[in-house]
């Protein structure tokens, strides 16, 4: 497919696998652990990379293709290398290109497991990461040092929806000669494409939007295709690929993205109305609603606003834990870019580890409520936030 021409969803639609002899409409699910050789020379071809073709599902496998395939294309990006989670991608993609020495430089707020990694496993092999806080980007560039070799970010964040400017990151990193790595998990290609303002790899938890049904995980890394090799060999040697399986599955996912994304956004945005509107509601974060800090930045480089939304709910930790205890029909689950809405109170449960001081760190404030926006009837969904609010 000439992938110049073609729009975003025929590409997330179209862009598929060869067919076979028997002239399937729908993809095949190809469940092989390896492929076989016509003869002893291809066979050293192969292996030696003289010829692009699959040789063990721990290297590639045409399932996995296809999903790495219609990623690049969709987020405009060289090549790419599937995981088995979003965790996975993120630690192959920085084990494969660090050394012992490097310093990496990173928003406060990322993902939860992704800032574990940073302080509690990186320094054991002496990377070390210097946190810039998301809402003063003019201290980025003085953390830098001799030895920064990676710029990580996550926008729109998690759990409290700040959004970063990808076009200052993209020109700091260019200027320090840095590599960028954006976790575009929140926003998916369709809302916003970070290799557009200078990332040089993106990567994704699959596991969220993009399967977006709350049944497989899956993680990608896609960019820069000299960078995605250094990330393509570590991980063919380390064993961290999807599986065919859960690629086939995130393929066919990807082909109701933009649709499903459309309308997460639209409800997203009515429930963020509701509860600005609401008496029991302090503050909501949603990039697009005028109200958010960074709503210009958030029109600049998303098409829509996402699915998280986040508020404040008046009277703190007990009355965000007696909110969870009301709710009826969402979901009170760890999850996120589900069909199904999913309300989380990250200072009683995912960050209760941390003191008030870290928490407040990383935005997250006694009476932070995240809500992922579901595919339900929205009414439904504002009707059970409204009577779970009611003091
Ligand atoms: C969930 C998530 C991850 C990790 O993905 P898994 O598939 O759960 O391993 C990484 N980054 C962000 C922003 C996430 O939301």
């Amino acid at each position: 497919m000439n992938e110049q021409e073609f729009g975003f969803e025929t590409q997330a639609i179209r862009n598929q696998l060869e067919r076979t002899q028997y002239l399937e409409h729908s993809v095949p699910l190809y469940l092989t652990s390896s492929f076989v050789f016509e003869d002893a020379e291809d066979m050293r071809a192969s292996f030696a990379e003289e010829k692009d073709r699959n040789i063990y599902s721990r290297y590639s496998n045409p399932n996995t293709n296809e999903f790495i395939h219609k990623v690049c294309a969709m987020e405009g990006a060289e090549a790419g290398f599937a995981f088995a989670s979003g965790m996975a991608a993120v630690y192959s993609t920085m084990a494969a290109l660090l050394k012992s020495g490097d310093h990496i430089v990173s928003s406060s707020s990322v993902f939860g497991a992704t800032h574990s990694l940073f302080i509690n496993y990186f320094p054991k092999w002496n990377i070390e990461t210097s946190y810039f806080d998301i809402n003063k980007p003019e201290t980025i560039e003085g953390l830098i040092t001799p030895n920064t070799k990676i710029l990580f970010a996550e926008s729109p964040t998690n759990p409290a929806v700040d959004i970063i400017d990808l076009e200052l990151l993209g020109a700091i990193a260019k200027k320090h000669n840095l590599i960028l790595i954006i976790d575009n998990c929140f926003a998916t290609p369709y809302l916003q494409q970070p290799i557009k303002w200078g990332a040089h790899l993106v990567v994704h938890s699959a596991t969220k939007l993009m399967d977006g049904q709350g049944r497989v995980l899956g993680g990608i890394t896609v960019g820069d295709a000299e960078l995605i090799h250094k990330i393509y060999l570590f991980s063919r040697l380390t064993g961290p690929a999807l599986s065919p399986f859960n690629a086939w599955v995130l393929s066919k996912s990807l082909e109701t993205l933009a649709i499903r994304l459309d309308r997460h956004c639209e409800n997203a945005l009515k429930v963020a109305e509701f509860l600005e509107s609401h008496p029991q509601v302090n503050k909501v974060k949603y990039p697009f609603l005028k109200s958010h800090p960074q709503y210009e930045i958030a029109q600049k480089q998303m098409k829509l606003g996402g699915n998280i939304v986040a508020f404040e709910i008046k009277g703190g930790l007990e009355a965000g834990r007696a909110f969870l205890d009301r709710i009826k029909l969402c979901s009170l689950s760890p999850n996120l870019g589900d069909t199904r809405t999913i309300v989380t109170h990250p200072a009683s449960t995912t960050h209760s580890k941390l003191s008030v001081e870290e928490r407040l760190a990383v935005s997250i404030t006694d009476g932070l409520v995240r809500v992922s926006v579901g595919l339900e009837t929205v009414k439904d969904v504002i009707a059970d936030l409204e009577q779970a609010l009611a003091p």
